[in-house]
């Protein structure tokens, strides 16, 4: 063991322009780097309740059942399904990329029927469809989609979504990984039922923490279950004597304590600039790659009305190899960039602008180096 070649790990400073992380700011390293304290601690305990505010704040809702699940996005996914969703229930869900799949995979697996409304890859959820499909399957539990596809760089019309589950009485689950932060996720304002995050793309912490909230409905229909959550882990009813206690906050997991100094932070950061700055933000710098991507001969995927400002996929021209190109790009320049996902892999790049790396610093290397790669 002794002459195991090991050493510190010392990873080689990037640029991260990919589909997630983004880059994370020093203040929110410095954060992650302060002395780690008990989970109980009441200084902790108060590091939580207005993390709860910040979250609250960020998903624009007054919900209580506001809070960060210690697991990555998928994480949050898993606990909006399996509190929600009971064998037998039937689940509409919106599949137009890598993540309405993976939405369809967790209905299935929580013994449930997935009733599946496709769209094509690049274009937004159908509102028609989902209409059809809620009308077709009286009594269905909940409607689910993502709000911004990660894959395709798409957003679909959140607001138009949950007032056509509510008008036939579903509930909604909301895939918001990808948007908090980057463009308005407006919990309340929607209705939207339980809506999950990530904390490594417009938030910009590192990735391992899933902030959700659950509207007062998904709350009572949590309590109305008539089977326990098949995960003791993710079970909300178990998880809010930790997160929901106040100062008698009993013990469920020990929580990941400097990554939530980390996603505080963030937090903090994001209070200080203002929601809508940040929204407007997002906007200007995906305004000023796209000019750029044009006068270079590139062209976007998705059409103007439905594009993400966060996430762009970048047709690649014929002739070129993508993989060479993003290599060459980290190579020289440390810029990372992300690839096509599945129906997509070959076809286009995946450039993000979330959170810090959301910046006219960001939009000009990216443009510099992509002229320097393709000549
Ligand atoms: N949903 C969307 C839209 C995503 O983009 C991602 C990750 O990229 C996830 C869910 C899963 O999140 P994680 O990779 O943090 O588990």
């Amino acid at each position: 063991m002794s002459n195991l070649p090991v050493q510190s790990f010392q990873p080689p400073l990037r640029i991260l322009m990919g589909p997630g992380p983004s880059d994370v700011h020093p203040r929110v390293l410095a954060a992650q780097a302060r002395p780690t304290i008990g989970h109980l601690d009441p200084a902790f305990v108060g590091m939580m309740d207005e993390l709860k505010g910040l979250l609250q704040a960020a998903f624009r809702t007054a919900n209580e059942m506001t809070f960060a699940v210690s697991g990555p996005g998928s994480a949050g996914m898993e606990a909006c399904f399996v509190n929600l969703i009971e064998p037998g229930d039937t689940v509409v869900v919106c599949v137009n990329g890598v993540f309405g799949g993976r939405m369809k995979e967790n209905v299935e697996r929580c013994g449930a029927r997935a009733v599946v409304v496709e769209d094509a890859w690049g274009t937004p959820v159908d509102a028609g469809k989902v209409e059809e499909a809620l009308a077709a399957n009286p009594g269905a539990k909940a409607l689910a989609f993502v709000h911004a596809e990660t894959s395709t760089g798409v957003e679909s019309d959140a607001a138009i979504l949950c007032a056509l589950a509510h008008a036939h009485g579903a509930l909604t689950i909301v895939d918001a990984v990808t948007s908090l932060g980057g463009i308005p996720v407006l919990v309340d304002q929607w209705g939207a039922d339980a809506v999950y995050s990530g904390s490594q793309k417009c938030l910009s912490a590192p990735p391992g923490l899933s902030p959700v909230t659950f509207s007062p409905r998904a709350v009572e229909a949590l309590k109305a279950r008539k089977t326990k959550v098949q995960s003791w882990f993710l079970d909300l009813t178990l998880l809010t004597a930790y997160w929901g206690g106040g100062a008698k906050r009993t013990y469920h997991h020990t929580a990941p304590v400097n990554a939530l100094y980390g996603l505080h932070e963030s937090l903090v950061m994001l209070h200080e600039e203002g929601l809508d700055a940040a929204w407007a933000r997002h906007r200007a710098m995906h305004e000023a790659l796209r000019a750029g991507l044009e006068a270079m001969g590139l062209g976007l995927l998705v059409a103007e009305k439905s594009r993400l400002p966060q996430l762009n996929a970048v047709t690649v021209p014929d002739g070129v190899d993508e993989a060479t190109v993003r290599a060459q790009l980290l190579a020289r320049f440390g810029l990372e960039i992300g690839a096509g996902l599945g129906a997509l892999a070959g076809k286009v790049w995946r450039i993000g602008l979330m959170g810090q790396s959301a910046t006219p610093k960001h939009v000009i290397t990216c443009l510099t180096a992509l002229e320097g790669v393709l000549g």
